[in-house]
């Protein structure tokens, strides 16, 4: 069966600074490639004769692991200043040094999808237009100067051939990156919207979508269709008497024995504070009572630990047939009434409404 209860208990997802860390971990595998491609880099501008744009390599060797080693130790602005600041200053100084044609000045593109996409405070276009004004300087001066150390048309070529390399080998990765981002951000943003975060069972709104096809598929079958509404019992007491977190705990251990001893194509939910709800197709009254009995008796012996005390918890079940799509509402009240009964007849039981 496709619609299942996509149960995780136990494991709610959290986050909201994983698309951060993992943004900073890209910036330090970024300091640490851009280290390594300047080091190769050194071996290529000695070979060419240029020992200016070397030095300059050992000097960016070095901001570069500056940078790496702040954002280790979470001092993630200055950190990421530094790469700025290298990459700024060292695209003017090898165009100014061995011309435009040098290719140095494409690094500086990097950083408009960089400013736009990791822009939230509105900077994005007085920065985007900074850069341009930056960029068409740098432009006119090189143009205006013409190459401080010029090396021979010939290696200035290979230099904006391996730059050109460079760059759309560090574009693809920046939007792998955003892509990946965007897919963790939309994952996060579905389990947020169709899960309860507690017990990572389906929540309200979710059960009626999954609840609706079920009854759709059932409908056609013609297979009997039930709802089994549990409810703790003195869940109250739980929570007064060993605090609020335990009271968690206890809801956490009851969706875990609900969903382990459901079936597969039982669709279940986190109906209210300590209520639950199944959609039980292709079971007739009897067997979902049937089930119903079997999950109290298992709930029944397997108490709640609480640091080395095992805490009994019970549940109260009311059991309902549904007749048909449109009956779900009318079905689920049936199955309160009965759970209802369970409760005045003294609880821990299952009763069929
Ligand atoms: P009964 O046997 O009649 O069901 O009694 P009860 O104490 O279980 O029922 P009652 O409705 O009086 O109490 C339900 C309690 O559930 C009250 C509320 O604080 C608690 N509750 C609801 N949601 C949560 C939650 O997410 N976490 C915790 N710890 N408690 C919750
Ligand atoms: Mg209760
Ligand atoms: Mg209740």
């Amino acid at each position: 069966m496709t619609h299942t209860t996509t149960v995780h208990p136990g494991v709610p997802r959290r986050g909201s600074s994983l698309a951060g860390k993992a943004y900073w971990a890209m910036v330090r595998r970024v300091a640490l490639t851009a280290a390594a491609i300047d080091a190769a880099y050194i071996v290529l501008f000695l070979v060419m004769g240029s020992v200016p744009l070397a030095a300059i390599n050992i000097a960016s060797i070095a901001l570069y692991l500056a940078a790496y080693a702040l954002i280790q130790r979470r001092r993630n602005t200055l950190g990421l200043a530094l790469i700025w600041a290298e990459v700024v200053i060292h695209s003017a100084l090898g165009s100014l040094l061995i011309g435009w044609e040098s290719g140095f000045h494409y690094y500086l593109l990097l950083f408009i999808p960089a400013i736009v996409i990791a822009n939230t405070r509105g900077y994005a276009l007085p920065l985007v237009l900074g850069l341009l004004l930056y960029y068409l300087g740098l432009y006119a001066l090189c143009d205006y100067l013409g190459p401080l150390t010029p090396l021979p048309e010939r290696s200035v070529k290979i230099i904006n051939a391996i730059h050109v390399c460079l760059i759309f080998g560090m574009s693809a990765a920046l939007a792998q990156f955003y892509r990946r981002t965007i897919l963790i951000a939309e994952t996060r943003l579905l389990r947020q919207a169709t899960l309860d975060p507690l017990t990572g069972l389906n929540n309200r709104s979710h059960f009626e979508a999954l609840a609706a096809n079920t009854l759709a598929r059932s409908q056609r079958t013609g297979e009997p269709v039930a709802v089994m509404l549990c409810d703790i019992d003195h869940f109250k007491q739980v929570n007064d008497r060993y605090g609020h977190a335990v009271g968690d705990q206890a809801l956490l251990h009851v969706a875990r024995v609900l969903s382990a001893n459901l079936r597969e194509c039982d669709v279940l939910a986190r109906w209210g504070g300590e209520e639950f709800l199944a959609l039980m197709p292709a079971q007739a009254p009897d067997a979902a009572m049937a089930a119903a009995e079997r999950i109290r008796a298992v709930l029944q012996s397997q108490p709640l630990d609480v640091e080395g005390t095992p805490t009994p918890l019970t549940l109260s079940f009311g059991v309902a047939q549904v007749h048909g799509s449109a009956d779900l509402q009318a079905a689920t009240a049936r199955a309160d009434q009965a759970l209802y009964a369970s409760k005045r007849t003294g609880r821990n039981r299952v009763s069929l409404g």
